[in-house]
């Protein structure tokens, strides 16, 4: 892959912004772009004969509407690209392969049933990821990878806990990439959920978090449009506050973290506990950032997702009784289990355009 120049990255921007546009389905004219994005028709004009000689937008058809001009329509191509998305856990690797507009094409899901050593690992994913790229057509693009952290983003690796742990410090993204000799990125298994459910629900989560609730529990942040990682991607690890002085004790070697209370009581079956530990957390975290939207996800939410939601409603309404003018809108992610794996396939799309420095290739 070329080195990307800061003016590269500049137009992969405005091209990123137009097909975010272009992508919520409706046919999109120059005017109506330039007036979406505040810039002139003639860059509009630019960025399109750009994106169209990369296939990426198609022409459909003019409109004539009264004198003057007819309006030239246009719409995205989404067979033109693909992306693979792996949710990779202790127990499984759940895998997709999306469009350009983040459509899913096909899914697998593999039980691995033990923890595997990387290399085996690494012959697992590259399996999934290579039987997922006979499907569809269009250039693929790379592949995707969300797990549990702590991964750094930026290195691609996989830091570990503090457990004795096969998997730590392994360069889950290096290794991946010189498999597949494609395109690899590894992240946050929360943070590809919250690119995946902004995908699907275009401009509603400038200002959001999600809570992710799997084997653990943690939150991705987006703060004015921008995912927040923090100085060691670890920004969200809502998982190790303390919901109870001198509880249950954690992996992490403190007591009471949310985490192992939440895990505790759903094993000990008292889901009504594990709901207020979740919505403390949530309460917490609006508190803590100032988010407008909070979107639950993961295997164990959608389990009892009735009860969580209320409980977590319940407690926001009682936490922000003296701020009436606070509204946060609390909701199910829309994407059910596919949810990580496809943020992360959606997170190798948006690469490709705003920051494609973050995607290393072989070599
Ligand atoms: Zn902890």
């Amino acid at each position: 892959m070329r080195e990307s120049t800061p003016l590269d990255r500049v137009a992969g921007a405005h091209d990123a912004a137009v097909l975010a546009v272009a992508r919520r389905g409706d046919p999109v004219s120059r005017a109506g772009l330039a007036q979406a994005l505040q810039v002139t028709p003639q860059a509009i004009s630019k960025i399109l004969g750009r994106l169209m000689d990369r296939g990426l937008i198609a022409e459909i058809g003019t409109v004539a509407a009264g004198p003057g001009k007819p309006t030239t329509f246009y719409r995205i191509v989404p067979s033109s690209r693909r992306a693979i998305g792996l949710h990779l856990t202790r127990a499984r690797v759940h895998g997709v392969v999306v469009d350009l507009t983040g459509e899913i094409l096909e899914r697998r899901e593999l039980e691995i049933g033990r923890l595997q050593p990387v290399d085996e690992l690494i012959a697992t994913l590259t399996e999934q990821a290579r039987d997922l790229a006979q499907v569809g057509q269009g250039e693929l693009l790379g592949v995707g990878l969300g797990m549990p952290g702590p991964v750094d983003w930026s290195e691609g690796v996989y830091r570990g806990s503090a457990q004795p742990d096969p998997w730590r410090g392994a360069p889950l993204r290096r290794l991946l990439a010189q498999e597949l000799s494609l395109p690899v990125l590894l992240d946050h298994d929360s943070r590809a959920a919250l690119v995946g459910e902004a995908w699907s629900q275009p401009g509603l989560l400038d200002d959001a978090a999600l809570v992710l609730v799997e084997d653990g529990l943690g939150a991705a942040l987006c703060l004015g449009g921008m995912i927040v990682r923090g100085a060691h991607s670890q920004a969200g690890e809502v998982g190790h506050t303390v919901v109870r002085l001198g509880g249950v004790p954690c992996s992490c070697g403190r007591r009471g973290c949310a985490q192992a209370e939440h895990r505790a009581a759903l094993e000990a079956g008292d889901e009504e506990y594990a709901a207020q530990v979740l919505a403390t957390v949530v309460v917490d975290l609006v508190r803590l950032v100032d988010v407008d939207r909070v979107v639950l996800g993961g295997r164990a939410v959608y389990a009892q997702h009735e009860r969580t939601m209320d409980a977590i409603r319940a407690a926001l309404e009682e936490g922000l009784r003296a701020e009436p003018w606070v509204h946060v809108e609390v909701m199910l992610s829309t994407r059910g289990t596919d949810l990580i794996a496809v943020g992360s396939a959606c997170e190798v799309l948006e690469h490709e355009y705003g920051l494609p420095q973050a995607l290393v290739g072989p070599g």
